[in-house]
Order: C-alpha cells, then sequence, then structure tokens
C-alpha cells in the first residue's frame, strides 16, 4: 500500500500539486481494508477522489503532460514556473536583440509585467493592444522583477475579450529624506513627453523643452526606503509653488536649479503618506499627505519604545 500511496503521490507532483502521502495512504487503508475494494480499484478511486479536490482534468493525469495552471499577472511572482495566462499586450518596446523577436509588457486587471517574445519561438506577431491567451510560458526573474518568455513551447491565441489592464497600488508613510536630481523645474520633450537631459531627449535629441513640475522623492520609514515621483499637481499643492511662479523664480536667479532648492527647504524632513501606482521600483503618487499628527498607534509605540528605554 504504500508503494501505491507513494506513486500516486509522484504523479500528482510530476502536475504541481503536492499530496502529503498520509493522506493517501488513509484513503487508501479505508477502501482496501475496511470496504475490500480490490486494489487497483481502490487506486483508481483514491486518484480520482483527489483529481476531484485539486480541479486536475483526468487526462492530464492518464496522458502524464500536464496543462500550466491559468494565472493572474499578479501571481506571476515565482521564478521558474510554467503558467498560462490571459493578458492585453500593453506596449511593445523597440527590440535590439536579434535573437529576440518582439519585448514589451502584457497585462491583465491585476498589473503588469514585461515579456519576451524569443526568435527561436517561432510564434505570430503580437499586436498592442490586443488580448491573447499565452500558452505554457514560463516565469523568469532578473534583479528582483519577474518578467515572461515565450518560447518553442508556447503558444499564443488571440481572444475576442478586449482585456482591463490594472495597476498594482501601494501606499507608503515615511519621512522624506532625499529630493533627486531632475526633480523641480523640469523640461520635456514636445514629442515623446520624455524629461530632458541638457535640453536633449534621448530619443529625439535636442528639442524645445516645455516646462514641467515633478519631485523625484526618496521616503524613508526607518526600515525601508521608497522611490516615488509626485507630478505637477501635487507638486503644486504640497510646494505651494506653481509653474508659473516658478519659471519666473528660475528666470530671477538666472538657474533653474533654485527651484530644487526651494522644494528641498520646503518638503525635505517632513513625515507623508503617499498612495499610487508602482511602476518598477517608483511608486507613482496620486495621493499625497503631509502627516502633522502621529495617530493613537504610532504614539503608544513611541510611549512604549520610552518605555523601555
Ligand atoms: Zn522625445
Amino acid at each position: 500500500m504504500k508503494e501505491i500511496s507513494q506513486e500516486i503521490n509522484a504523479k500528482f507532483l510530476e502536475l504541481g500539486v503536492e499530496i502529503p502521502i498520509e493522506d493517501i495512504e488513509e484513503r487508501l487503508d479505508k477502501m482496501i481494508n475496511k470496504f475490500k475494494v480490490p486494489k487497483e480499484e481502490a487506486r483508481r478511486s483514491v486518484v480520482n477522489y483527489f483529481l476531484k479536490e485539486y480541479n486536475i482534468p483526468r487526462n492530464d493525469f492518464y496522458t502524464g503532460q500536464s496543462e500550466s495552471p491559468q494565472k493572474k499577472v499578479s501571481e506571476l511572482n515565482v521564478d521558474g514556473k510554467w503558467v498560462n495566462v490571459k493578458a492585453k499586450v500593453v506596449q511593445l518596446w523597440e527590440n535590439t536583440h536579434e535573437s529576440i523577436s518582439q519585448v514589451g509588457l502584457i497585462g491583465d486587471e491585476t498589473g503588469t509585467i514585461k515579456f519576451t517574445k524569443w526568435e527561436s519561438s517561432e510564434l505570430p506577431d503580437l499586436e498592442e493592444g490586443k488580448s491573447y491567451l499565452f500558452k505554457s510560458v514560463v516565469t523568469n526573474e532578473w534583479n528582483g522583477k519577474f518578467q515572461v518568455n515565450l518560447n518553442k513551447s508556447s503558444s499564443v491565441d488571440s481572444i475576442d475579450e478586449d482585456l482591463e489592464v490594472g495597476t498594482s497600488t501601494a501606499t507608503f508613510t515615511g519621512a522624506m529624506v532625499d529630493i533627486q536630481s531632475g526633480s523641480g523645474l523640469i523640461k520635456r520633450c514636445p514629442e515623446c513627453n520624455r524629461a530632458l537631459t541638457k535640453g536633449a531627449c534621448m530619443e529625439h535629441g535636442k528639442v524645445d523643452g516645455i516646462y514641467d513640475l515633478r519631485i523625484k522623492a526618496v521616503l524613508d520609514d526607518g526600515l525601508t526606503t521608497q522611490d516615488s515621483i509626485i507630478k505637477r499637481e501635487i507638486t503644486e499643492e504640497i510646494t505651494g509653488l506653481n509653474l508659473e511662479s516658478a519659471i519666473s523664480l528660475a528666470a530671477d536667479a538666472l538657474d533653474q536649479g533654485v527651484v530644487l532648492e526651494q522644494m528641498k527647504k520646503i518638503l525635505v524632513g517632513k513625515y507623508y503618506t503617499i498612495s499610487g501606482s508602482r511602476v518598477e521600483r517608483y511608486l507613482l503618487v496620486d495621493s499625497i499627505d503631509e502627516r502633522t499628527v502621529l495617530d493613537q498607534v504610532e504614539l503608544d509605540e513611541l510611549i512604549n519604545a520610552a518605555e523601555v528605554v
């Protein structure tokens, strides 16, 4: 009976499901010893029971070919897993490597993830804005970030649904400890909206930039830091400086840098709660609250800490 249990356990493991041997043995024992069911019959019945329990198609089990599990984009956070995922092609990026056929972002309502379609996959070209069922794609981790690879074993079917694409949102509370360069009064490319560096866009070269305000801030909660990007409306709200006054401030000083200095004076050292969508290591701030008063929980913690000392 131990042998049969181990066989069943191993077969399920191949399909990515771990069933404790004791559970299998217990059921087998009941069938064989209590109900006097013949061994082979008992084995089939126990297998069927667990197939149902774990929602595995019978066919997968008996052919030994596992259908990759269907996952949401936000669940693609384990390295080296074969999955199926329904997602929309959000962006196609410029592809610089000859062994890659397409690269970009796909997403569903739970978030977005980078994909790489390798030339060797011989899969058809994906279109931006279209939704697909990606089958047997494999997850991969690089520098703490996840992506999916479309390779020879993968398949792609376009689907009629127009999937909604969501972003993962996050909230962080901490002291603003730094405002990075590229903040304050900046200029953007009129073509692609990228921030200019020394008057040039990395895509379009020297252009006549358009003024904007933004802050790239680092918040620290004592345990970790969070990089954030604060767009113009919210920058104006928390600094009290609007775009026009920032431009004239810079014009008076003949130096764009004074705006950044001014903002640092106003903001650094204060506590904020920020929330917004997470894009790579940044939190794109949708709302911000200055924390002038500590709430009761935080007060209690401070008092406790003081008592310990
Ligand atoms: Zn540009």
